[in-house]
C-alpha cells in the first residue's frame, strides 16, 4: 500500500527485538533454537487440567483489574515463605500480562519527563524503549566482564538528582549473574538518603543454581520500601505463552502502577489466573527448579567441555553464556548468524544487549531444552574447530 510520510518514529533506533529476529532465522534454517529463552517441553498436565476445569466451570469473564484474590494470595503466602515479608493482597499485588506489561507499567507510571533510570549492561531488551516512550533517560553502567558483577563505585558515579529509578535483574538475563547479600548491602549504601525507586526484574527467581540462595529485594525492608519486584509464571511453569506476570510493591508505588496498568492491560486471563492459584498450592515445582535447570547446564556444560567455546559461569535463569574468542574473531552477529545457518544452532549474540554493542565475543544460549535437544545442539556446537 501506498503512504504519506506522516509519521515521526518515537523509537527510531529501536528494531524488531533479537529474540524474533533470531527465532524467525531458526525456523528459516531448520536450527535448534537456543535463542529466544522457552522451553521445548511442556507445563505440566495437572496445571492443563485445571485450566481447563476453570474454563469448563465458566470462569471466562473479566478477572478485577488487580488479578484474582485467591492468586494474590498464593503470591502473598509464597512471597512470605520464601522472603519473610509480608504484602497486602488487597493494596500490594498486581497480576499482569507477563512480566513485560508490568515492567512496561512499572516504568510507565514511575518515571517522568526528564528523569534519569540507571540500567546495567548487557540489559534485557524492553527496559530503554519503555524509558525512552516515558520521556526519560537511560543511564548505562557496565557489569564487570568475565563475572558480572556490578561495580557498585561505577554505578553511584551515575547516580544526580535526575536519577529517578534503578533497574536491577537477579538472576541476570542474559549473563546468568545474581546478586549476593553484600551486593543488596551496598545498594542500601548508595540510595539511602535519596527518593530512588528500585526496579527489580526478578523473573528467575527460583532458577538458581549451586546452592545459592535468591536475593529477592523483599527480604530487605529498607529496600522493599522503596522498591517494585516483578516476576514471570511464564518463568516458573514453562508457559512463556500464556503471558501471566506479577508485581508486589507497596501501596503509594502500586496505586500508581494500577493506574496504568487498567488502561494498558485492564485485565489478565482470568481462567489461568485460579488455575495456577490453585496449583501453587503444591510448592514442589517451583521449589526444585533450579535443580531441574542445574541437571540441564551442566549436561550442556559437559557436553561442551572439550570444545573450543569458553564457558562463563551461570549461577542463574535458563542461559549460559559461551565465548567464542578461540573459534572466530568475527563479530558476534555475524557468528551468531554464521552458526544458525551454517552449523544449525540459533544463539542470542550478547551485543544486542548493550546500547554501544559493545562486542566482547560472547554468545547466549537457552539450556531449557529436552535432553535430546541439548545432545543435538552440542553434538553440532562440537563441530566448531
Ligand atoms: N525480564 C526478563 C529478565 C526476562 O528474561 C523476560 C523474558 N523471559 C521478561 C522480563 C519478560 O517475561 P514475560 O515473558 O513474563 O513477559
Ligand atoms: N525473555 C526471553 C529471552 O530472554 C524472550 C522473551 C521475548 O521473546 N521477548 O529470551
Amino acid at each position: 500500500m501506498k503512504y504519506p510520510n506522516i509519521l515521526a518514529s518515537k523509537l527510531p533506533n529501536i528494531g524488531t527485538t533479537i529474540f524474533a529476529v533470531m527465532s524467525n532465522m531458526a525456523d528459516e534454517y531448520n536450527a535448534i533454537n537456543m535463542s529466544r529463552g522457552f522451553p521445548d517441553f511442556n507445563c505440566s498436565d495437572k496445571l492443563i487440567s485445571l485450566v481447563n476445569k476453570y474454563m469448563k466451570k465458566g470462569y471466562n469473564q473479566y478477572a478485577p483489574i488487580e488479578g484474582i484474590m485467591p492468586l494474590r494470595e498464593a503470591i502473598s503466602k509464597k512471597t512470605e515463605e520464601l522472603y519473610s515479608v509480608k504484602y497486602n493482597p488487597e493494596t500490594e499485588i498486581t497480576i499482569t500480562g507477563g512480566a513485560t506489561e508490568a515492567i512496561n507499567a512499572a516504568i510507565t507510571s514511575l518515571v517522568q519527563e526528564g528523569d534519569e533510570v540507571l540500567v546495567l549492561e548487557p540489559a534485557y531488551d524492553c527496559y530503554v524503549p519503555a524509558i525512552k516512550l516515558a520521556g526519560g533517560q537511560p543511564i548505562f553502567t557496565p557489569l564487570k566482564e568475565p563475572s558480572y558483577r556490578i561495580d557498585w563505585d561505577e554505578l553511584q558515579k551515575n547516580i544526580t538528582p535526575q536519577t529517578k529509578m534503578i533497574i536491577l535483574n537477579s538472576p541476570q538475563n542474559p549473563t546468568g549473574a545474581i546478586f549476593s547479600a553484600e551486593d543488596l548491602q551496598k545498594l542500601n549504601k548508595i540510595i539511602t538518603g535519596t527518593n530512588i525507586i528500585i526496579l527489580s526484574d526478578e523473573v528467575y527467581e527460583h532458577i538458581i543454581f549451586d546452592g545459592y540462595e535468591h536475593q529477592s529485594i523483599a527480604r530487605y525492608p529498607k529496600l522493599a520500601e522503596r522498591s517494585i519486584i516483578i516476576s514471570s509464571f511464564g518463568k516458573t511453569f514453562h508457559v512463556t505463552g500464556w503471558r501471566l506476570g506479577y508485581c508486589i510493591a507497596p501501596e503509594n508505588i502500586m496505586k500508581e502502577f494500577r493506574k496504568v496498568h487498567q488502561f494498558s492491560m485492564y485485565t489478565v486471563n482470568t481462567p489461568i489466573q485460579y488455575a495456577v492459584a490453585e496449583y501453587l498450592n503444591d510448592k514442589e515445582e517451583y521449589l526444585n527448579l533450579g535443580k531441574f535447570f542445574q541437571q540441564k547446564r551442566d549436561f550442556f556444560n559437559t557436553g561442551l567441555k572439550d570444545s573450543k567455546f569458553i564457558i562463563r559461569p551461570s549461577l542463574g535463569t535458563y542461559f549460559q553464556l559461551l565465548d567464542y574468542s578461540k573459534i572466530s574473531d568475527e563479530k558476534d552477529t555475524v557468528f551468531a548468524e554464521r552458526l544458525t545457518k551454517e552449523y544449525g544452532v540459533a544463539s542470542i549474540p550478547v551485543s544486542v544487549f548493550y546500547h554501544d554493542k559493545i562486542d566482547n565475543k560472547v554468545l547466549r544460549f537457552c539450556f531449557a531444552k529436552k535432553t535430546e535437544t541439548i545432545e543435538k545442539a552440542v553434538e553440532k556446537l562440537l563441530k566448531l574447530k
